[in-house]
């Protein structure tokens, strides 16, 4: 019999599992604490359970890890990239970031990605599988063991399309906000998507408390096809139109990232029309120098970035350059990942 991978159950699953087992229902409430609120690492930790029932469950369920073949720490910050290899061999990044007002983990929802931005080393060698919700919520707490201290915010920004491997997501954020567990509130996770238009209407209604954190890029239909083949299939002004939407049944300000490229999308004409297309929007524009990855041309800087602000300041765009954290290990997310393939 295969087992049953504990941590990607949701609490309903888990209690209907508990319950086929002849457990009675505050079972699963403790279960789930344990896995979720203490994190153990085995079910023998689970001490207010009989040993006949952690070895019942140790039979029918397994509690997966992740483990960290790689560990960067920035001598700048403290700022530290995780490099996880997960129980199938296959490995994703995670990076820990510490702020005045806490600490922010980037997580990865795939292994690889399909959607082909051209700028993006996590797409380069395609997508192999979607994470599990445990993998999801194992980048957390592995990451939580090693520092000592728990995280205060989630950005869903590392590896993947987080809306390319929705149900997954949606069951992770499910866990994360129990309060049978973590009880994290939803106003400390961003989600970043490239624009998969019909999720980003679900999303409103699946996981309303979220920031949602729209990667646009560019202005221009003819420009954003050619950098994020996503756009071919979802135009600019249907993603805007999600995005309104979102704003409207949620009430949660949305935040464009735009990566600024050098003779891409970063001249005046193209902060004009940002500026015209964002327009009247209840938003944000998060810039990002371009980081150059090996594999493709593209180039910016922070001036060239600094410059796009102000020309959007100038058009009454609130923008933003992106801080950089831990610069000296800042190779561009997906290339430990690549770079491990490689090896
Ligand atoms: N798939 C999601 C989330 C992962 S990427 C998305 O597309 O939003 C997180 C952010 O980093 C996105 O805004 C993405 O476009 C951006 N990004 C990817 N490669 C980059 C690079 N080389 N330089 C700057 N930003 C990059």
């Amino acid at each position: 019999m295969t087992q049953i991978d504990i941590l990607s159950l949701g609490y309903d699953e888990l209690l209907e599992e508990l319950l086929l087992m002849g457990e009675p229902k505050f079972r699963a409430k403790q279960i789930f604490s344990w896995l979720h609120e203490k994190k153990v690492t085995s079910f023998s930790e689970m001490t207010t359970l009989s040993l006949q029932l952690r070895e019942k469950l140790k039979e029918k369920f397994c509690l997966n890890r992740l483990k960290i073949v790689k560990r960067l720490a920035s001598s700048i910050d403290d700022t530290v990239k995780y490099l996880y290899q997960l129980p199938d061999g296959n490995y994703v990044e995670t990076v820990w970031m510490e702020y005045h007002h806490g600490v922010s983990v980037c997580l990865s929802t795939q292994v690889g990605c399909r959607m082909g931005c051209k700028f993006c080393a996590s797409t380069i060698a395609g997508f192999v599988r979607n994470l599990t919700t445990g993998e999801i919520l194992l980048q957390i707490y592995e990451a939580e063991r090693d520092m000592g201290k728990n995280i205060d915010s989630i950005v869903l920004m590392g590896i993947g399309e987080p809306l390319d491997n929705y149900d997954n997501v949606i069951s992770f954020l499910k866990i994360l906000s129990n309060p049978e567990g973590r009880g994290m509130s939803l106003r400390h996770v961003t989600l970043s998507t490239c624009g998969i238009v019909p999720r980003i209407y679900e999303l409103a209604k699946d996981a309303a408390g979220i920031t949602l954190s729209i990667s646009l890029h560019s202005s221009s239909d003819d420009n954003r096809s050619e950098i994020m083949p996503i756009n071919r299939r979802y135009n600019i002004s249907e993603l805007l139109e999600a995005a309104n939407s979102f704003f409207k049944e949620t009430g949660r300000r949305i935040t464009f990232e735009y990566a600024v490229i050098e003779d891409v999308n970063s001249a005046e004409k193209d902060a004009a029309k940002l500026a015209g297309i964002l327009k009247g929007m209840q938003c944000h524009v998060n810039l990002i120098p371009i980081n150059p990855i090996a594999e493709r041309s593209f180039h910016g800087s922070r001036k060239t970035a600094k410059k796009f602000m102000d020309a959007l300041s100038n058009y009454g765009i609130n923008a933003t350059v992106r801080r950089t954290l831990g610069s000296d290990i800042e190779a561009a997310c997906g290339q430990l990942r690549r770079n491990a393939i490689e090896k």
